[in-house]
């Protein structure tokens, strides 16, 4: 199918054209006519998908006819988890309506000044893409009505609702016209989010993607084992010379540890960033800036953060502390392997999280490849149960053999050194690593070994 087929809106189809797709989405092929026609949609897709213009193309189509209503409040209402999710939204907003005339796009987030937004809504608007929180903020201040409300989109639905956001929606939907037409995108259907997605749409056409188009599919995962706190950061910094990156997300599970990690890997002399709630949007935005002109190479990110980025260049996502939820694994490795790019994830575990890993293997139904950098073995043996004469990695070349590795039973593998820490690869000289020099592994051939469970 071409974008032609889709009934969309000549001037959003020459946009789009000139972004330089040449085929819908499999996402876009299902939901556009559904949408054009004024269905009520829910949709599963996953993150990369293609989800973004799906429901913006068709929304925008009908920004192309004045509105019937009176008023000077938005026509199209996105709601986003985060503010770098609403950014992206705006900005996909701005690319397919660039051959409208005067389309006006607004963004209002949390953590970003009020001043420049209530000068935007002093003026008639076309688009808001929002926040639920900030959105409720102008509510209340009687600053935003929706007397001219067609649309109303949730983008990641699941996410707000993870995120607690559940009051302020249903708060908001409450204030828009019955009229409107309801978009819900969401990586699940199930649970809470299928019961919420009930309450506000209208005989809605339900639209899962096939699993072929999740990010996934291109990206391969792998899993390296650390012993310390040291190995680890060893690993991290081998991981970061391969020749093959472009650029990295690099998680971690905390905004200090995110920070500490910049600045190692600043001292290590590789161009670092973090990313995280606790700075000023304008800090944010720069640092996105930042990764999306390729000056930043890594950017280290907490979960919430980093939802939504969308940089073509991010061939890595390194999960420097392994996610505490199997959701979040999807979505951090969906920052790599964007628009039908390959991409690599890497997770970093200690030998105490592997039941984190067999949580996001049952999640994602995949397996994680287990690898080890030649001269950077773990030294911990994998598992505690079994005979002692067994081999829990199987025949696999990678692993039989290997001294570090083979014999004895596995004994205090699991155990931590006790001056380790979150982030212990900082202010701690017994810890930190080994200058670059010495741990360099450039474009380093990992062995696969197999799974230890
Ligand atoms: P999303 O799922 O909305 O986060 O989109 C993921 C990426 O796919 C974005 O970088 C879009 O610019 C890109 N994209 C969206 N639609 C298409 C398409 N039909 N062909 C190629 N790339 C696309």
């Amino acid at each position: 199918m071409n974008f032609s087929e889709l009934g969309l809106n000549p001037l959003i189809l020459k946009a789009v054209e000139t972004s330089g797709y040449t085929e819908p989405t499999a996402v876009q092929e299902q939901a556009v006519p559904a949408a054009l026609a004024g269905k009520d949609l829910l949709v599963s897709a996953q993150t990369g998908s293609g989800k973004t213009a799906a429901f913006m193309m068709p929304s925008l189509c009908r920004l192309v006819e004045p509105s019937t209503v009176k008023g000077s409040g938005p026509r199209i209402l996105v709601l986003t988890p985060t503010r770098e999710l609403a950014m992206q939204v705006e900005k996909a907003a701005a690319t397919y309506g660039r051959e409208m005339r005067k389309l006006r796009t607004v963004s209002l987030v949390g953590g970003a000044p009020y001043g420049p937004q209530l000068k935007q809504l002093s003026q008639p608007v076309d688009v808001v893409v929002a926040t639920p929180g900030r959105l409720m903020d102008h509510m209340e201040r009687g600053k935003i009505d929706f007397d001219r409300l067609e649309v109303l989109i949730l983008d990641e639905a699941d996410r707000m609702l993870d995120m607690g956001f559940v009051d302020d929606i249903k708060a908001i939907v409450a204030k828009t016209p019955a009229t409107r037409q309801t978009l819900l995108f969401s990586a699940t259907l199930d649970g809470v989010v299928g019961k919420l997605a009930r309450e506000l749409t209208r005989d809605a056409l339900r639209i899962e993607v096939a699993r072929k188009e999740d990010p996934e599919a291109q990206i391969e995962q792998k899993l390296h084992f650390f012993d310390d706190p040291s190995h680890k950061m060893r690993l991290l910094d081998a991981l970061a010379r391969d020749t093959n990156l472009n650029q990295a997300v690099v998680f971690t599970a905390t905004k200090a540890g995110a920070e500490e990690l910049s600045e190692e890997l600043r001292d290590r002399g590789f161009l670092a960033e973090a990313l995280h709630g606790d700075m000023p949007q304008h800090k944010r935005t720069r640092t996105l800036d930042r990764v999306r002109t390729g000056r930043t190479q890594f950017l280290i990110a907490t979960d919430v953060a980093a939802r939504g980025i969308d940089v073509a260049g991010i061939s890595h996502v390194i999960n420097f502390d392994p996610p505490r939820q199997a959701e979040d694994y999807v979505h951090r490795i969906g920052r790599t392997g964007r628009a039908g790019r390959s991409g690599i994830a890497v997770t970093l575990v200690g030998f105490k999280e592997r039941h984190l890993v067999r949580n996001i293997e049952r999640y994602t139904g995949q397996s994680i490849a287990v690898e080890i950098i030649p001269g950077l073995e773990p030294t911990s043996k994998p598992r505690p149960e079994g005979p002692r004469t067994s081999k829990p990695w199987g025949d696999k070349p990678g692993y039989k053999g290997k001294s570090s590795f083979g014999g004895g039973g596995w004994k205090g593998g699991e155990r931590a050194p006790s001056s380790a820490k979150p982030g212990g690869y900082k202010g701690n000289s017994e810890n930190k690593p080994r200058p670059a020099a010495a741990t360099a592994q450039p474009a380093h051939k990992p062995k696969r070994a197999e799974r230890f469970w």
